[in-house]
């Protein structure tokens, strides 16, 4: 029996990058898999894909950054499965503008639009869900180490971004202790340096790769909570 034989996950930005490497990875551990895509074009294209898999996979519309969105989502998703054991919550930007800025010269609308997604979109998420995730299930938020403060701080680039992961940290940590006596366990995860468009050609690893702390933490026995992960260990904030 695969690991995740019963378990039901949902994946958010499932459509490219490392959310489409999950949902192959969660089908293959035995999963029943919620996929989200924003695009009309980018659902049926998944729903193509996952053709011959039936009721395995099951394919939703949501803009994570839009409050009646996720709104939409938890009311499909709630007549769709009574319950769901994993959320994943990978749908994330790193806006290209914030690439080539600098902590001096940061440009609040490129902060607010980063954050309506990875800060508040995620948050959005995790509130909608909850009350749909059982005692045993778990969250896990995906960030980055570069909103990691310990050894040096942020870069003093890409302000949006890191600020953004920094405060997705906080969060799940503040998350994981509320949630620690409903036995739901709510992780941040770096997930790699990874091939995707947000990652580029030149990064270390593949989306396969990139999903492997991902399935462990979804796989892994009950244990530690509120944890910042890389490489399957627990690092510092
Ligand atoms: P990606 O290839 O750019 O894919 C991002 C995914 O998020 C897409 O499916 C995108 O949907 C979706 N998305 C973005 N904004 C959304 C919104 N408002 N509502 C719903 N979906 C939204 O990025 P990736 O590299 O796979 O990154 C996935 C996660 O890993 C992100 O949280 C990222 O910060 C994190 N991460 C990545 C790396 C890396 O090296 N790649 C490193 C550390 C952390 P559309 O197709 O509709 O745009």
């Amino acid at each position: 029996m695969n690991e995740l034989t019963g378990k039901t996950v949902l994946v958010t930005g499932a459509n490219r990058g490392i959310g489409r490497a999950l949902a192959d990875r969660f089908l293959a551990l035995g999963a029943t898999t919620l996929l989200t895509a924003r695009s009309a074009a980018a659902r049926e294209a998944l729903a193509r894909d996952f053709a011959g898999a039936g009721d395995r996979v099951r394919v939703f519309g949501c803009d994570i950054a839009d409050p009646d969105s996720v709104r939409a989502l938890r009311d499909a998703v709630a007549a769709a499965v009574p319950q769901f054991d994993v959320l994943v919550n990978n749908a994330g930007v790193f806006v290209k503008r914030d690439r080539l800025m600098y902590a001096d010269d940061l440009d609040p609308r490129v902060l607010e639009e980063t954050l309506r997604t990875n800060l508040f979109g995620t948050i959005a998420m995790c509130t909608a869900f909850i009350p749909l995730i059982p005692s045993g299930g778990r969250i896990i938020n995906v960030s980055s180490t570069m909103g990691q403060l310990s050894d040096g701080g942020l870069e003093p680039y890409a302000v949006a971004y890191s600020v953004s992961k920094a405060a997705l940290n906080a969060y799940t940590s503040a998350l994981a202790n509320r949630l620690r006596e409903r036995h739901i366990l709510a992780d941040v995860v770096h997930p790699g340096w990874v091939q995707t468009d947000m990652g580029g050609p030149g990064a270390q690893i593949s989306p396969e790769e990139g999903t492997e702390t991902i399935a462990f933490l979804a796989t892994r026995p009950a244990g530690e909570t509120g944890r910042f992960w890389s490489q399957k260990r627990v690092v510092d904030w």
